[in-house]
């Protein structure tokens, strides 16, 4: 059996991986489609490669460059899309099985929908999809009986560990969290915190903006709309857990006190694989686990003091409607804004409350409308950068700010 693909973000960290999968199963994947940005280069190797039919970048000056690698290789020229459209196109590319969505950001929302809606399973590694429109994602994959298959580690973990027993007799989710590379870290050092630190994740190699959401525990929050949405469970019953080595990536409990976990090395490889061959389980050149040289496994609370994303997402969760899009565009421009220097790392939590609190939630959002929030959250955020870092900057003077 040949599973074809379609893969939205072929350049980044989670496509690339999907991509050495596919290599490294000859026969079984045939890729058919690729959306990339920006990085043309990139993408010219992996069109040599794979030979899609179809690949997408985000600007014509991408797109140019593209067509005139490809021309001087005498590879087999590829139909070029560009921008939104381009990415729908490979989104509903018609002879795909598997949709990969690994966009980053809002802007995976729109093709995502458009890939369910043209009946594909679809292979989720972007979670702002179900940030900003799960409730819609979750009732279209019913309504046209598609599959959506969780990419990101921990939901990959919930699902397989669902194949233990599903409905009522679930008690809680435990989400565990790595915490990110500032764990140990007291609160008064946190303003410190460079761009160069939060992209440096202990356990998990990942793109720059999942990183910092890592690093804030945004990320984390995120996957609990993940948990809601994919697995059709209640907000109560989804509980985050630290968990500093990253080999269990989450545990299921059970009416009955039996808690199943899912165990494995960091390695998105894994999870990747598992989504494009379900339910089947192929050899992986991942290395074998080893418990006895881990030695010991350690579980904590998490900290909401210290990392108040992770409140600010699930209050975002519990008012749901056009709220959760606030959530995710405003922490785009917030992440954004930390990377290049114009906010401290504590002030992404202050600019996504800021935002948040400036909101009133719609809801039974169209898709239109979580668009609509979305937009408004990323300008209202925008335009709020300025005051939060001043205060942020101001606040550092004081010994108040430090416990914030
Ligand atoms: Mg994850």
């Amino acid at each position: 059996m040949t599973t074809r693909l379609a893969l939205l973000g072929s350049t980044g960290s989670i496509g690339r991986t999907c991509l050495r999968i596919a290599a490294g199963h000859p026969g079984r994947f045939q890729v058919l489609a690729l959306a990339a940005g920006t990085q043309w280069e990139l993408l010219a190797e992996q069109v040599r490669a794979f030979r899609p039919s179809l690949v997408s970048v985000a600007t014509d000056e991408a797109a140019s460059a593209l067509r005139e690698a490809l021309a001087a290789s005498r590879a087999p020229m590829p139909t070029i899309a560009v921008g939104e459209e381009g990415l729908r196109a490979v989104a509903t590319c018609n002879a795909a099985d598997i949709v990969v969505s690994a966009l980053t950001g809002g802007i995976g929302v729109v093709p995502t929908v458009a890939a369910v809606r043209a009946g594909k399973d679809v292979a989720l590694a972007n979670k702002e999809a179900l940030v900003i429109a799960g409730e819609i994602i979750a009732r279209d994959v019913r309504r046209y009986r598609v599959r959506l298959l969780p990419v990101d580690s921990e939901i990959s973990a919930i699902w397989q560990c669902l194949e233990a027993g599903r409905g009522a007799s679930i008690r809680r989710i435990l989400l565990t969290a790595s915490g990110g590379p500032f764990r140990d870290l007291p609160a008064e050092r946190f303003p410190e915190i460079t761009p160069e630190q939060a992209l440096a994740h202990p356990t998990w190699v990942m793109g720059r903006k999942v990183s910092v959401d890592s690093a804030t525990l945004m990320n984390k929050g995120f996957e609990v709309f993940e948990t809601r949405w994919l697995f059709d469970m209640p907000l109560e019953k989804i509980e985050v857990l630290i968990h500093r080595e990253s080999v269990v990536h989450s545990l299921v409990e059970y009416a009955d006190g039996s808690i199943i976990a899912q165990l494995g090395v960091p390695d998105m490889t894994l999870p990747i694989q598992y989504a494009l061959t379900y339910p089947e389980r192929l050899p992986s050149p991942v290395e074998p686990l080893d418990l006895a040289a881990i030695g010991s496994l350690t579980f904590a609370p998490p900290d909401t003091a210290r990392f108040p994303a992770l409140a600010l997402a699930r209050h975002a969760a519990e008012v749901g409607g056009t709220m959760p899009a606030v959530l995710s565009g405003a922490d785009e421009v917030a992440v954004a804004a930390f990377l290049s220097g114009r906010l401290l790392f504590t002030d992404i939590a202050t600019l996504v409350e800021e935002t948040m609190a400036r909101h009133e939630s719609t809801r039974d959002p169209s898709l239109d409308d979580v668009r609509a929030a979305e937009r408004w959250a990323k300008a209202t955020a925008q335009s709020l950068v300025g005051s939060v870092a001043a205060a942020g900057v101001r606040g550092r003077t004081t010994p108040r700010s430090a416990a914030r």
